[in-house]
């Protein structure tokens, strides 16, 4: 299959292991005087954002940075829990930069492009580097060495963490590295602020509309280049696990202004999160995936088992991720273990009132540890409860702040009774569609973190979207930017007076106007609502071509209803969530409907798309390699039309194969 012509991926020549160093030791230079002349709008100040902009101000360049957020310490990646993996073999049990390389692509189900793997890989110990300098207290072992535990796909231990609170640490600190320009002056900061278009100048992005969120204003800002860092889309299944803001606006609008969208059915959903409760839910809860390193996920053998989880003996159990996956069992990477959950519930064997749900089990941890602490303590014969509850006090260091927001969502004491767990939309690894310099394809426009599609394929490992948002940020964009600015030394900048930023502004004004102007008689709530079960019911965990084509067909009756219905309180000139909710709510409704088109164009199953019409006889993802061995990346044409061109897939150092974690 040949690559289209439109795109370039621009991935150095030269064996795997050297592109990134001859790449680095000859991409063009600025000189710091010219750096000082160069303006850089970074929009996202997230683990990818904050990382960048700090980076950049550093290097010289002039920043300005953007959040929607009253603050970059309440970007989404706040919430991240479990941990970040890199490649450092502190465990000595076998890790090496290819590994995770390999582990990589292969957990994204030979979907992704080795070179952007290879070279995240071999990033990954300069960021634990870089955060242990700012201060991020990852957790250590006794003598103080930095301790890790697993992930899903792996067999190594590479995942640093700083208890259930990975991700605000890390943000702490490229919170501190920012704050710290913008101190110096070098980085002008935005905050309450929504990106609401890019403005192309000469085929060039040479800037971005932007609404002040608390006064209404809309404001124009220039920069030699557009950087968003805006995070990812889940949010269009309206129930996720990502934060209430997280939305595609400023992805999506650039993808109307000629960025391709990449893999954008490529959603990842997760198997550890708390069960839907009821329709009053806009919120999911994810219970980590560190808590598969120790937790047993079992259901009963008998359908329909009505027993609390105490009372079902041992022999009774199935812990079917062990029994279908010796080699990885609990491990196994999240849309398998997602897979196999909604396997056992469709067939029967599912817990809790809804039926819809899993265990997961500290028993036999608590009993482990336990037995451990008292060898350690020299405790001879301690008693069953002794060995509780020195085991619950382990756990409890581990991942106590895990088990106490279980237990004040649910009201169980997850330390005494088998969590009820089930899979939840949580991540995407579509995005907009980058080159190895992570330009998308509008020249001056970037993207960075889980903005872009790059280098999960189709399922993303655990752990793995801090270190792709930070290398991203610190250590791959302040190399590559270069290659494109250096060749912009001679533009001054351009006055915001500029034809294209006037018209730019007027459509945006436009568009909000006519959101207003509609009076309609539906919340801009109840049409996501609508729009995420649509998501949900046939583009989610398992999809097929007949659901697929009724999505799209009703995706598109619900916007045009949106667009006749809607209505927005308040004005324009004022702080209004509701007009910022409406106006995200309408990009998710097209959005939405590309996912499917895309999801309907591939036909096979691969990681987190799974189509119900490809599957081997163990239910399996069925890939079709020789058909869809590449990218998708759409192009924007018109409403409910797109192009689609395809890049490549070439495996030149990784042999692809059927997975198997068996
Ligand atoms: C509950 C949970 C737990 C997770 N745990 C882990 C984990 O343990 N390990 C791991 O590797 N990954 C984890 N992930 C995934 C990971 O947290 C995210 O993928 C990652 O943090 C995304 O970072 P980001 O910088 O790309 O985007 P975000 O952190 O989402 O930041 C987006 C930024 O863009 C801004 N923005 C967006 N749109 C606009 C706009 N239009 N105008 C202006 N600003 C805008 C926002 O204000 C924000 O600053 C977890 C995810 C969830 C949901």
């Amino acid at each position: 299959m040949a690559t289209s012509p439109r795109l370039d991926a621009k991935i150095p020549d030269g064996p795997l292991e050297t592109k990134w160093t001859k790449y680095r030791s000859t991409v063009p230079l600025v000189n710091p005087a010219n750096k000082r002349k160069l303006e850089v709008i970074v929009v996202g100040t997230g683990l990818a954002g904050a990382s960048a902009a700090a980076t950049l101000a550093e290097l010289g360049y002039k920043v300005k940075a953007f959040c929607f957020q009253d603050s970059p310490r309440r970007a989404h990646s706040i919430a991240a829990q479990g941990g970040i993996n890199a490649a450092k073999n502190y465990q000595n049990d076998g890790d090496s930069v290819y590994r995770l390389f390999y582990d990589t692509i292969k957990g994204g189900d030979f979907r992704a492009r080795e070179a952007n793997v290879y070279r995240l890989a071999e990033v990954s110990g300069n960021i634990i580097d870089q955060c242990v300098a700012q201060g991020v207290p990852f957790a250590r072992e006794y003598g103080g060495l930095l301790s890790n535990r697993s992930f899903g796909g792996t067999q190594v231990q590479r995942t640093f963490y700083a208890a259930g609170q990975t991700g605000q640490q890390l943000l702490l600190g490229a919170y501190s590295a920012l704050q710290r320009q913008v101190g110096a002056g070098t980085v002008k900061m935005y905050s309450r602020h929504e990106m609401l278009d890019v403005v192309i100048i000469d085929g060039k992005c040479r800037g971005i509309i932007a609404r002040n969120l608390i006064t209404g204003e809309i404001e124009r800002h220039f920069g030699h280049a557009v950087l968003l860092a805006s995070g990812g889309y889940g949010n269009v299944f309206y129930l996720s696990t990502n934060a209430m803001g997280s939305n595609v606006t400023a992805a999506w609008k650039a993808h109307k202004k000629g960025a391709f969208f990449g893999n954008p059915c490529f959603t990842q959903i997760h198997p550890t999160c708390i069960p839907v409760s009821g329709d009053h839910q806009s919120k999911l809860t994810l219970m980590s995936e560190s808590l598969r390193n120790d937790g047993r996920i079992w259901v009963p053998k008998k359908k329909d088992d009505n027993r609390a989880p105490g009372d079902i003996p041992e022999d009774e159990r199935d812990y079917y991720l062990e029994r279908r996956y010796p080699a990885f069992g609990n491990l196994v990477p999240r849309d398998i273990a997602s897979r196999a959950a909604k396997e056992r519930c469709d067939a029967g064997y599912g817990v809790g009132a809804s039926k819809l749900a899993v265990y997961l089990d500290y028993a036999s941890a608590i009993e482990r540890y336990g037995i451990a602490e008292a060898n350690k303590n020299n405790i001879h014969n301690p008693s069953a409860e002794e060995i509780r509850q020195l085991g619950k006090a382990v756990v409890k260091e581990k991942y106590g702040n895990l088990f106490d927001m279980y237990k004040q969502i649910t009201g169980e004491d997850p330390y005494e009774v088998p969590m009820r767990i089930y899979p939840a939309v949580h991540y995407t690894m579509g995005g907009l569609w980058v080159d190895y310099n992570l330009m998308t394809t509008v020249p001056g426009l970037y993207a960075l973190g889980e903005a872009n599609f790059s280098d999960h394929g189709a399922n993303r490992l655990g752990a793995s979207a801090l270190m792709q948002g930070l290398a991203d940020g610190y250590f791959v964009i302040p190399y590559t930017i270069g290659d494109y600015l250096s060749k912009e030394i001679r533009t001054p900048a351009i006055s915001t007076d500029h034809e294209a930023f006037v018209e730019t502004e007027k459509a945006v004004k436009e568009r909000i106007s006519n959101l207003l102007n509609i009076q309609g008689k539906t919340s801009p709530e109840h049409f996501h609502r609508q729009l995420g079960k649509i998501m949900w019911d046939k583009c989610g965990m398992a999809r097929n071509r007949e659901g697929l084509l009724s999505a799209i067909d009703e995706i598109r009756a619900l916007r045009a209803e949106f667009w006749k219905d809607v209505r927005v309180m308040g004005g324009a000139d004022e702080f209004n969530p509701e007009l910022d909710k409406a106006s995200r709510v309408a990009d998710f409704l097209e959005l939405g409907e590309l996912m499917c088109i895309d999801a309907l164009k591939r036909e096979e199953s691969c990681g987190g798309h799974f189509r119900e019409e490809f599957q081997t006889e163990e239910g399996e993802a069925l890939r079709d390699d020789e058909n869809f061995a590449f990218v998708s990346a759409w192009e924007y044409k018109n409403e409910s039309e797109w192009e689609l061109h395809k890049e490549d897939l070439k495996f030149e150092n990784i042999k692809i194969a059927q997975r198997s974690y068996k």
